[in-house]
């Protein structure tokens, strides 16, 4: 019966994600020599296979259309947190095994940005709430310029988990005052306006100042008297903020402040939580017109970091992916997949005409999987989506409102892209050959290291120890408690 099943999985693998389990020479240098100038992550919150086929679906009517589904690099990811696993055999036997040990962002947002497991809530902190070193902070040692952007309030979990340190991803107001008075990033967006609501209308009376770290800060960014020293000089280096979507469309070209804090008019999210009927097909309830789309900050954030000559290290978050996913919204997931696909694309572009893939790093992937999607009639088996065409919603289910212990689609190009694979950590029937969330941090931190350290051979060492389950069933009690818990 397994071997049919695994048939029956394979076969319909690549009607789910075609590519996803092929991996293909890199097309970068090989060698010792590459160095990379820029590192850019992008992180779909919550995203899946089925996410990035449903809006291919909705936006062509095919799979596989992606431009970072050609990537060189493509590969699955684990995403469990400390203590956890993935078991990929269960995995495909049990229809509820990966909705249990699942991560949070903040533990995945860590082990991505630092290379090492962590506790679900944990925000740049290991299990012993001691402080780890990020990429941010390294990038930072190497003198290149550094930001984060993202639909969602900037100092939500992925953001905060690039840039600080907190034993608890709630102390919103603590982590946005260490984002900003304490770091030594150059540009942080993201939503948090306390005197919009979620439609970008003007409020008669702010709503909570947390996620922008309090009244007072608040108001010492919009006066533009606050910001510590980013660079070293000993001068402090104050925030620009811009709020409107003129202003951030106003930094895609052209001459810019040298440190940018991007505050959208609008609550929590760009889009995904305005109102309307939130399970309407995609666009039907109109966008919001005065928040910037994500490409529209991704762009106006580059042209700012793209000054340094050291280079750059810049984190994008799709960040409402994971709301939708949480309330099952399928057109709004398209929507906001879609946003994040044209970041990606505008990153693509850039990388074109203003840099090379020689000197620059980028990695396209999520931080877990939420809401179990897949084809109707999935349970027990899983099935494919169904395509019903260009400007049609597929045929969606979900079968959780949480994160699930999916594996989720991993995409690398440039300098360093090909070192994934020898951090290779496990064959998934389904999905190939996956490497672990941590693997993000080591090859960063290895690329952003005298090229002289490297060596390949290393690849693999330092495998975490994962085998402790008594923290998986502590972490999972945790989990199931918190469902809401993004
Ligand atoms: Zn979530």
């Amino acid at each position: 019966m397994r071997t049919a099943l695994i048939c029956f999985l394979l076969a319909s693998a690549v009607a789910v994600a075609p590519g996803s389990a092929v991996t293909s020479s890199a097309s970068v240098p090989t060698g010792k020599a590459d160095k990379v100038k820029n590192v850019i992550v992008m992180i779909a919150d919550g995203w899946g296979y089925s996410h990035v086929n449903a809006a291919s679906y909705y936006e062509s009517g095919e799979a596989g259309v992606q431009v970072y589904e050609d990537f060189p690099t493509a590969m699955a990811m684990s995403t469990y947190m400390f203590g956890g696993k993935y078991e990929p055999v269960q995995a495909w036997s049990d229809f509820n095994y990966v909705k249990s040990g699942v991560t949070d962002s903040a533990a995945a947002a860590t082990a991505m940005s630092t290379g090492t497991k962590t506790y679900n809530g944990a925000i740049g902190v290991g299990i012993n709430k001691n402080r780890l070193k990020n990429v941010i902070e390294r990038a930072e040692e190497r003198g290149k310029a550094t930001g984060v952007v993202t639909t969602v309030p900037f100092s939500h979990a992925t953001p905060a988990g690039f840039v600080v340190h907190n034993v608890n991803r709630s102390n919103y107001q603590a982590i946005a005052r260490e984002m900003v008075l304490e770091s030594a990033v150059d540009v942080i967006m993201g939503s948090g306006n306390p005197w919009y609501n979620n439609d970008g209308q003007l409020r008669a009376t702010p709503n909570t100042y947390q996620y922008v770290g309090g009244k007072a800060t608040w108001d010492a960014l919009v006066e533009g008297t606050v910001g510590n020293d980013a660079n070293g000089d000993a001068v402090n280096d104050p925030w620009h903020l811009v709020q409107t979507r003129s202003e951030f469309q106003g930094l895609i070209h052209g001459p810019t402040p040298g440190r940018v804090i991007g505050v959208p008019q609008v609550f929590t999210t760009t889009q995904q939580e305005r109102s309307g009927n939130r399970f309407a097909a995609p666009y039907v309830v109109p966008l919001n017109t005065g928040t910037p789309s994500l490409e529209e900050m991704t762009r106006a954030a580059i042209n700012i970091l793209d000054n340094d000559p050291d280079g750059l290290f810049l984190m994008v978050e799709g960040g409402a992916v994971d709301w939708a996913s949480h309330a099952n919204q399928s057109g709004r997931v398209i929507e906001e997949q879609i946003d994040f696909n044209h970041a990606v694309e505008a990153v693509v572009d850039w990388v074109k005409h203003n840099s090379n893939w020689g000197e620059t790093l980028l990695i396209v992937t999520g931080d877990h999987e939420t809401g179990y999607l897949l084809g109707p009639n999935s349970n027990p088996m899983w099935q494919p989506l169904e395509n019903n065409g260009a400007g049609n919603l597929p045929g969606m289910t979900w079968y959780s409102t949480s994160h699930t212990n999916s594996l989720i689609p991993f995409f690398a190009k440039g300098s360093y892209a090909r070192f994934f694979k020898a951090y290779t950590s496990g064959y998934d029937p389904v999905r190939g050959n996956y490497i672990d969330n941590t693997e993000i941090g080591k090859v960063v931190f290895k690329s952003m290291d005298d090229p002289a350290d490297y060596d390949a051979d290393d690849a693999g060492e330092g495998a975490e120890d994962d085998d402790h389950s008594k923290d998986a069933e502590d972490n999972a009690k945790r989990n199931s408690k918190d469902k809401r818990n993004r």
